[in-house]
């Protein structure tokens, strides 16, 4: 089942990534599955840096088997970019369940790696599992805990992806906060 890369022909499809639009002419991905619900294939969609973080095999599949000719220049180019974004999704295989980030509402919440509180106000990492064709909300991590449930805290750059409404102040609290022991404030 070959996967594939092209431009949006409509505006109508959303992202399984990230739940939003992906626009009319915006490069996509699309990951071929069999058709869960009978014969056949179905096609999942994905903006093309939400597939790298995502879906990391199968947008390396896509890297490894489009043929020249079939994929324009602008459109590999564009991908393969993102090649180390998947890379590290494979190499580090918790790394795609990252989703959303913000500050527990509440301080009732327990860390998925280390069974502890989330301290109210605290930074906290949401985690998705995909399932089904879809991504299911799965808990939530201490932001300090992400170099133990990661393996890595090189995780800046898909934090600001899947949330785009965090600004550079918050953005600089969250990377201190991914350093053990650094969301005591
Ligand atoms: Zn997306
Ligand atoms: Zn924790």
């Amino acid at each position: 089942m070959a996967h594939v890369i092209e431009h949006a022909s409509t505006g109508r499809a959303k992202c399984r990534g990230c739940g939003t639009r992906i626009d009319k002419d915006e490069l996509r991905f699309g990951e071929r599955r069999p058709n869960a619900f009978g014969q056949g294939e179905m096609t999942l969609w994905f903006h093309l840096p939400c597939a790298a973080y995502k879906r990391p095999e199968p947008f390396r599949e896509m890297l490894d088997g489009v043929a020249a000719g079939e994929t324009s220049a602008d459109e590999l180019q564009a991908a393969q970019a993102l090649r180390p974004a998947a890379e590290l999704g494979l190499a580090r295989r918790r790394v795609p369940r990252l989703d959303k980030v913000d500050r527990a509402p509440t301080g009732r919440g327990r860390c998925r790696h280390c069974r502890e509180l989330i301290d109210k106000d605290g930074w906290r990492i949401g985690l998705v599992f995909f399932e089904e064709h879809r991504f299911q909300p799965s808990g939530f991590i201490h932001a300090a805990c992400a170099e133990a449930y990661f393996e890595t805290t090189d995780v800046l750059d898909r934090i600001r992806h899947f949330n785009p409404e965090l600004g550079e102040a918050e953005l600089e609290a969250i990377r201190a906060a991914l350093q053990p022991g650094g969301d005591a404030d």
